[in-house]
């Protein structure tokens, strides 16, 4: 093989072990294991550098292709904006951003403002930022800056949003964690019931504990909650459907900012747009990354309400009052040139409607996996759906990290990339997600529901 800058698969793998350190990953393993190096995709297929494909039904491992591979007319716009013009600060306007913003608003009803960073963590440090200049303005006397997160939600990499994030296991070793971040509010997770109870003979506590949570802190105190509409990586938790009015009706009692991490749910992952519009209900800000541009580029935003942005410009003559935030590469001409195509192509090859038909057929698929003594449960929505594994039905106890990894190193024998939550947490490392892109078709979902058929009915013999 000489494409690769004349480099062999041996010499290559090589020096990946020498001079890569790979993302979330225990590098013990490649003592003993090759590293997989990825060299080409096209559709729901990547093939590795020693020319085996996989059928990726995890969207490039985190969800995010949302488009699938090898769209190229998505790299022809970023060819041409670069050659155009590469960069200009977002303290000027330039086109692409202006045409972006007003797409990705017109998705958005009663979203206004957008303002563009380059990850989601980084979309989600702007929403707190946003949050609490904001009462701090409209309420000088009040110091209303807390903001409250889910159990098992998960907001980002950096200190704020690892500090946002309800996986006490992702913080280990990395505290003291920054201040002002509340993580009481139990995950709306009907299967493993925090309160014990089943749904529908419940009271939906897991909602109204947020009331209790903004009395406990004090009501002054709390600036915003945030919430992913359907929690991904921490284990594909999808709220009843009564869910978000109640936690609607009690942000609004309080006057407390509702944020949907949409990171991973928008662009179509869940068969809508957005997630949150699988619920009636009207957030004030959304934030957004992955699915934007597919990840064919890194670009992400925080869309907020108008009255939110017009904080910001309530006090001419207070110098300090604009929101005095910036991202360089949130300036990046093409990736919103990126971003525009991506969601140019969602609509022409209709991939939310794609979303929503083959994740039914996937959902039904797997459904079937339920009647096997290891599986729990199986849900989701459009193409994010979770296959939770259990030691024993009764007890629920999780299938151990070791199993897992069996399951995963058979799909990738088996040329098949299946996803994980919580990957490397121990306890929490036990569902096995399948979330392809959005081009995925049927004979694709059924390899994929086949193969992890067979993985675990020999796996748990
Ligand atoms: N929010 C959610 C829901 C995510 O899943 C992720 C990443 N997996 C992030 C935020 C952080 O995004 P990034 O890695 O781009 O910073």
């Amino acid at each position: 093989m000489t494409q690769f800058e004349n480099l062999t698969p041996e010499q290559l793998v090589q020096k990946d072990r020498e001079n890569v350190w790979h993302h979330l990953m225990q590098h013990q393993v490649f003592q003993t294991q090759e590293p997989v190096i990825m060299v080409e995709g096209k559709g729901c297929t990547v093939k590795d550098i020693r020319g085996k494909e996989y059928l990726d039904a995890a969207s490039g491992g985190v969800w995010c292709v949302n488009v699938g591979y090898g769209q190229d007319s998505i790299a022809e716009a970023v060819y041409e904006q670069l050659k155009q013009l590469p960069f200009y600060a977002l303290t000027a306007g330039n086109v692409p951003a202006i045409l972006l913003a007003e797409k990705v608003t017109s998705l958005l009803p009663g979203l206004q403002k957008v303002f563009f960073s380059n990850s989601g963590s980084e979309a989600n440090e702007k929403a707190f930022k946003m949050s609490r200049q904001y009462f701090r303005q409209k309420y000088p006397q009040k110091d209303k800056y807390k903001i409250l997160y889910r159990q098992r939600d998960y907001h980002g990499t950096t200190l704020a949003a690892l500090s946002a994030t309800g996986q006490s296991e992702r913080k280990t070793g990395y505290g003291p964690m920054a201040p002002g971040f509340v993580g009481d509010l139990p995950p709306a997770y009907c299967y493993r019931c925090h309160y014990g109870k089943s749904y529908p003979g419940c009271n939906l506590e897991c909602a109204h504990a947020l009331e209790d949570i903004i009395k406990a802190e004090r009501e002054d105190t709390v600036a915003a909650v945030i919430l992913e509409p359907i929690t991904a990586g921490g284990g594909v938790i999808l709220p009843v459907s009564e869910y978000y009015g109640i936690i609607e009706e009690i942000c609004h009692k309080y006057e407390v900012l509702l944020i949907f991490d949409e990171v991973v749910n928008g662009f179509g992952r869940t068969g809508k747009w957005f997630g949150h519009q699988h619920w009636d209900v009207d957030p004030d800000m959304i934030t957004a990354a992955k699915g934007m541009a597919s990840s064919y580029i890194p670009l992400s935003a925080t869309i907020t309400k108008q009255y939110i942005f017009e904080q910001f410009l309530s006090d001419p003559s207070d110098k300090m009052s604009y929101f005095r935030d910036i991202s360089t590469y949130g300036g990046s001409l093409a990736a919103f040139a990126a971003g525009r195509e991506n969601i140019r192509l969602i609509e022409e090859q209709k991939l939310c409607e794609n979303s929503a038909a083959m994740g039914e057929v996937l959902l039904d698929g797997l459904k079937e996996l339920e009647s096997l003594p290891i599986v729990g449960e199986v849900r989701g929505k459009g193409l994010f759906v979770g296959v939770e594994l259990v030691e024993d039905k009764k007890t629920k106890t999780p299938v151990s990290e070791t199993f897992m990894g069996k399951v995963a190193a058979e799909a990738s024998k088996q040329g098949v990339l299946f996803g994980r939550t919580n990957r490397s947490i121990p306890g929490h490392n036990n569902i096995v997600t399948i979330a392809p892109a959005l081009v995925v078709t049927k004979d694709e979902i059924n390899r994929m529901v086949s193969t992890l058929k067979d993985i675990l009915v020999s796996l748990s013999k």
